[in-house]
């Protein structure tokens, strides 16, 4: 395989970030569910959460910026203490609030009141629905997941998420079941517009389909049934330049859950910080946006899994 730096023609130091204008916090890995897919390896026994100094970090470096999103990760977020407090003091800094819901939390004990908290903060909700069938999202993400994730969209809509003049944003994320590119994303969303209203009532606003990265759980799991070269190998062979201006980390930075600062999601479960010159890692307590925009971003063959086809980023295709 020919390194990704190599491919780009780039020694890591010449593909620049450029302004950042999304925050991603990545809360911990603790999860009420564990999906094959999931990059982040997380579940419930997970115990990494964020601490109340990091999460007033962030939230400094929030407002000593002008970044204006904040976009709130996990693990299953809204099962961290401090999501709350984390969603209503951004609000108060005038930012837009996205969380990457995986439906299902709104049904764990004591969370009854998540939908209702999402609308009074106008909190864009990004959510995982791997496909409309319930097999295939079963098989993902664990049995009874589908009927749950169902409900909790129907809820959703009856509060007014994706109504028509409503400015509750409801987004699906779409990923593949097995070690292939996503299909084309428009014509992906038509599909899943007309079966979730059809057979469920259920409306949303946009479809973002994702590419699996082959890290972590996801490469054990590829490893375990003799797929993992094929998948690179596909990955690779589908590498499209057009998506690099687009790919997420070029106006996006993620703090993890111990404060240090990332590239991206992937690269912080790659274990790949960002560092100062003394190769010393950065932390979002003392972070100046001038150590991030503009500056080198590090790479690795994980990449082509953001460049391949129409390319994937946390707002899906790119091209
Ligand atoms: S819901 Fe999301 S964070 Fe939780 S295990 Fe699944 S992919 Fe990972
Ligand atoms: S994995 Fe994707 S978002 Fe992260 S550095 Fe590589 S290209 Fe950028």
């Amino acid at each position: 395989m020919q390194a990704f730096a190599e491919k780009i023609h780039l020694d890591g130091n010449g593909f620049k970030r450029r302004a950042v204008d999304v925050l991603q916090v990545n809360l911990g890995r603790y999860c009420n569910l564990a999906c094959i897919h999931c990059h982040v390896e997380s579940g419930p026994t997970r115990k990494e959460m964020m601490s109340r100094e990091n999460i007033e970090a962030v939230l400094g470096f929030l407002a000593r910026t002008e970044i204006s999103t904040l976009d709130v990760t996990g693990g299953a977020p809204e099962l961290h203490r401090e999501f709350d407090y984390l969603v209503e003091s951004a609000r108060q800094l005038g930012r837009h609030v996205m969380d990457r819901c995986n439906l299902t939390v709104i049904f764990e004990p004591g969370k009854e009141y998540l939908p209702e908290f999402f609308k009074q903060h106008e909190v864009e909700l990004v959510c995982s629905l791997p496909c409309y069938s319930q097999e295939n999202v079963d098989k993902q993400r664990g049995k009874g997941t589908f009927d749950s994730s169902i409900r909790a969209l129907q809820q959703l809509n009856q509060i007014g998420y994706a109504r028509p003049d409503s400015k509750l944003v409801l987004n699906l994320v779409y990923n593949p079941v097995g070690p292939h590119l996503p299909p084309p994303q428009e014509k992906l969303e038509q599909d899943y517009k007309r079966i979730l209203a059809e057979q469920f009532g259920i409306v949303f606003n946009r479809l973002y389909c994702l590419t699996n990265m082959p890290i972590t759980r996801y490469a054990t799991h590829l490893k375990l049934r003799g797929e993992y070269d094929r998948y690179l190998e596909l990955l690779e062979s589908s590498f499209n330049g057009a998506t690099l201006d687009q790919v997420m980390c070029r106006n996006l930075i993620s703090i993890g859950w111990d404060g240090s600062v990332y590239d991206c999601d992937f690269n912080q479960m790659l274990d790949l910080p960002v560092t100062d010159a003394a190769g010393k890692r950065l932390n979002v307590a003392s972070l100046g946006l001038e150590q991030v925009a503009n500056r080198p971003i590090t790479v690795g063959n994980h990449c082509y899994a953001c460049t391949a086809g129409a390319g994937s980023s946390c707002g899906g295709a790119l091209v």
